[in-house]
């Protein structure tokens, strides 16, 4: 390609809104244009990065064996009721009707579509496994696009579905798809964290993550430097820091704290209590119902662990008002002792505290020497708190450290939440109907080409992993008009298309320092320059991206130069 004849429209100044440093230079190095919020075009550039990401990950699925598929995005309602994810999902799922009135939504995941498949094309054990995918555009009105492609509301995923006769075949598809997925983010230049992820509501036995480490992310996971525990922080435990408490508590004691509100209030109140001596009490409403949720003070709720305690996921804060009404006080004040008829969940690091301070449910006024096991006895025991970096691993007592990542591709034991409700069954060796074991697993494509502009750019620009470049050269001669410089080019451009590089000649009749700029803000891996001092002995300029390393080398050497530093 000529870049003269290329749309690469790179903008010098940096989009006031874009915050992700990805985001940034995906505009600026004219790979992709918003068209709405969370709604892109792909440029050219963008587009060649994503085939070749694409290129990867079919490559890595067929070592799996798995086959591809390409499936409508356009999908009628009934596969959706049936799996009784239309009522579940919410507002995510973009919903609409066709002229007949007939309800219809956008693919945001296939899970029903390919159950469909299996239900009417699997019969019998001697079939399965099968390892279904496609690559294709999914939809989700995400409630808050950002950071670019990123989070965008339509973008392409890989997704694939695993179909077995039982739980021992699908670990077997599960850890093949580990493995595929390890391979394809290293392949792509992207270093992933595998981590444990909660299933969510939905159910599902075993979910994992992979992350990648950045501050673009949006994700916060907990691992252990010292056996490798690695988990999502919606799922990850820890021995919380320890607090020594007297043998005994006193009796309870009410007492005025006019002006405090917060655990920090109280905690610098004359009177008061540390933190880690205080309850902190949440209310929620959880499926129309009144709930309080309790924690040490300085210690924070996690509301994914507070589905899973509850078994429900239509939770929310309750406002003051209904605080006051249930309670009889407003927030900073509230507390569960005495409290009857609704239901208490207490955090395990709050199980047999004694000598505890809580607010009194009458406005600024607290409850001193409160004892857990004594005057809460009606609580239930759940994890609800968030893990934190410097608390003990729960596995190996090293301390914990934590980091935001971007999740760049997930995979998930479904079981039989589809299979069960949608009908998709085979026949055991022994004659017997039973339910396919599925396991789903998805990937981003844009999620990983902006994961990889977040871990490989500099101040210049991007510095594409060679494996998903979308140019692995750009030929930059000093002076496009000058002949010589132009027939070597030429004669250059011939030799490495011709040994199979993807090459770009920067024929345009700019200065050099300016085609130098934009090939290092395009991030293009290497850069080849026959100038006229250089030309004079036979030689070009080779400059790596990466390394900003230049080398003269002779016309006759780049190719094998460059295999030479191509990835294996
Ligand atoms: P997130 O928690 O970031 O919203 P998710 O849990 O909804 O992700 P999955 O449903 O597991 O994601 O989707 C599989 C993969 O699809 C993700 O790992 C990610 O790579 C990609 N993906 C999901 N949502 C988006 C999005 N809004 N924009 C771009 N890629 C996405
Ligand atoms: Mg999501």
């Amino acid at each position: 390609m000529r870049w003269s004849q290329m749309f690469i429209p790179t903008l010098r100044e940096v989009p006031a809104d874009a915050e992700a440093v990805s985001h940034r230079l995906m505009l600026r190095a004219g790979l992709i244009r918003q068209l709405g919020a969370g709604i892109y075009s792909k440029l050219p550039l963008a587009e060649r990065v994503a085939r070749k990401i694409e290129a990867i990950v079919r490559e890595e699925m067929a070592r799996i064996g798995a086959q591809e598929f390409r499936l409508p995005m356009l999908h009628p309602a009934e596969p959706w009721k049936e799996s009784g994810r239309w009522d579940s999902v919410g507002e995510e799922l973009f919903r609409l009707r066709d002229r007949k009135q007939s309800d219809m939504a956008l693919a945001m995941t296939a899970e029903e579509i390919f159950t469909t498949l299996a239900r009417d094309g699997l019969r019998s054990y001697r079939q399965l496994p099968q390892i279904w995918y496609q690559i294709g555009t999914k939809f989700r009105d995400e409630p808050r696009p950002k950071s670019g492609v990123l989070r965008g509301r339509e973008f392409t995923m890989k997704d694939s579905y695993s179909f077995d006769a039982d739980l021992a075949g699908l670990d077997v598809a599960f850890r093949k798809h580990a493995e595929a997925y390890r391979r394809i983010f290293s392949r792509c230049g992207v270093e992933s964290i595998p981590v444990q992820a909660s299933s969510g509501a939905m159910g599902g036995s075993e979910s994992v993550e992979f992350m990648a480490v950045s501050d673009a992310g949006e994700d916060w996971i907990v691992t252990c430097p010292g056996c490798g525990y690695a988990a999502n922080l919606e799922k990850a435990i820890s021995q919380p820091s320890a607090v020594a408490d007297p043998a005994a508590t006193g009796a309870l004691e009410k007492f005025p704290t006019p002006g405090v509100r917060t655990i920090d209030d109280l905690a610098k109140f004359a009177g008061g209590a540390p933190a880690e001596r205080q309850i902190k009490t949440l209310v929620y409403v959880v499926d129309e119902t009144l709930a309080l949720f309790l924690l040490r003070g300085d210690h924070e709720l996690n509301e994914v662990k507070l589905a899973e305690a509850t078994g429900s996921a239509r939770f929310r804060p309750a406002g003051p008002e209904e605080c006051r009404a249930a309670l009889g006080a407003l927030p900073g004040s509230l507390g569960a002792v005495g409290v009857a008829s609704i239901p208490i969940y207490a955090d395990l690091a709050l199980r047999g505290r004694r000598e505890m301070t809580t607010g009194a449910n009458q406005n600024e006024f607290h409850l001193r020497h409160v004892d857990v096991s004594r005057d809460l006895p009606d609580v239930k025991l759940a994890d609800l708190r968030n893990a934190r970096a410097g608390e003990a691993c729960t596995h190996c007592g090293k301390s914990l450290e934590t980091k935001k990542t971007i999740e760049i591709g997930h995979i998930f034991k479904l079981g039989l939440r589809y299979s069960e409700p949608m009908g998709a069954r085979v026949l055991t060796a022994e004659g017997v109907e039973v339910p396919i074991v599925m396991g789903s697993y998805g990937l981003g494509i844009e999620r990983i080409m902006a994961a990889a502009i977040e871990a490989h750019h500099d101040a210049n620009g991007i510095v594409w992993p060679r494996a998903i470049a979308p140019f692995d050269v750009v030929i930059s001669p000093v002076k496009a008009s000058d002949p010589e410089q132009r027939e070597k080019s030429e004669q250059l451009y011939a030799e490495l298309a011709a040994a199979g590089f993807d090459v770009l000649l920067d024929d345009r009749d700019e200065r050099p320092g300016v085609k130098f700029k934009d090939a290092d803000l395009v991030g293009i891996p290497f850069r080849i320059v026959p100038g006229p001092r250089a030309l004079a002995k036979g030689c070009v300029e080779l400059a790596e991206r990466a390394t900003a390393t230049v080398q003269e080398l002779p016309l006759g050497e780049v190719v094998a130069e460059l295999r030479r530093r191509s990835p294996g």
